[in-house]
């Protein structure tokens, strides 16, 4: 596992994560914040998770009082970034390569590459796969609520999707 990746917080759910999966918003002045999508002003700066609930989170904080060209920018990333996942789910819930569900996936990890989270998946659940996932060293990538993962498989909630072809999960995390 590569211990250098530096982390920041997330501004708005105080979570600590890789810099690749935050947005960098600079502080231009005391009430004056600009997304800063290159990461490359030089001024002191926050951080916001790349998820639709940290983004629509901070939309809402005046504190920082994005402007919406920020905002825009940033979901316009997100959908771009977050590729299709779920048409490509979709398009291989019936093969031997998938598994769903905590449990599931927990008891199966030796064979997973790759895990998508619900973004609404409660912090408890979340924090136990994301702990496994590093111990492990397997990617993931928190995406789609549980509603929209458990469409995939004709369930009303999934928590979790995981990945145990290893082709298939360079071809998502790529
Ligand atoms: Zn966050």
């Amino acid at each position: 596992m590569d211990n250098h990746t530096p982390e920041r917080t997330c501004v708005v759910c105080r979570e600590k994560k890789d810099k690749k999966d935050l947005f960098r918003i600079a502080k231009i002045s005391e009430s004056n914040y600009s997304f800063d999508e290159k990461q490359k002003m030089q001024t002191r700066s926050i951080y916001v998770c790349k998820t639709h609930e940290c983004i629509q989170r901070i939309s809402k904080n005046k504190k920082y009082n994005l402007r919406i060209e920020d905002l825009l920018a940033m979901v316009n990333l997100l959908k771009k970034q977050s590729k299709d996942y779920l048409n490509i789910l979709k398009a291989m819930k019936n093969s031997d390569h998938l598994a769903f569900g905590i449990n599931m996936v927990m008891e199966d990890l030796d064979h997973i590459h790759f895990l998508i989270i619900a973004e609404d998946i409660s912090e408890k659940n979340d924090k136990k796969l994301i702990a496994k996932a590093k111990e492990l060293n397997i990617s993931y990538v928190h995406y789609g609520n549980k509603f929209q993962l458990g469409e995939i498989f004709k369930k009303d909630e999934v928590n979790v999707i995981a990945v145990k072809n290893k082709k298939i999960a360079r071809g998502l995390i790529d």
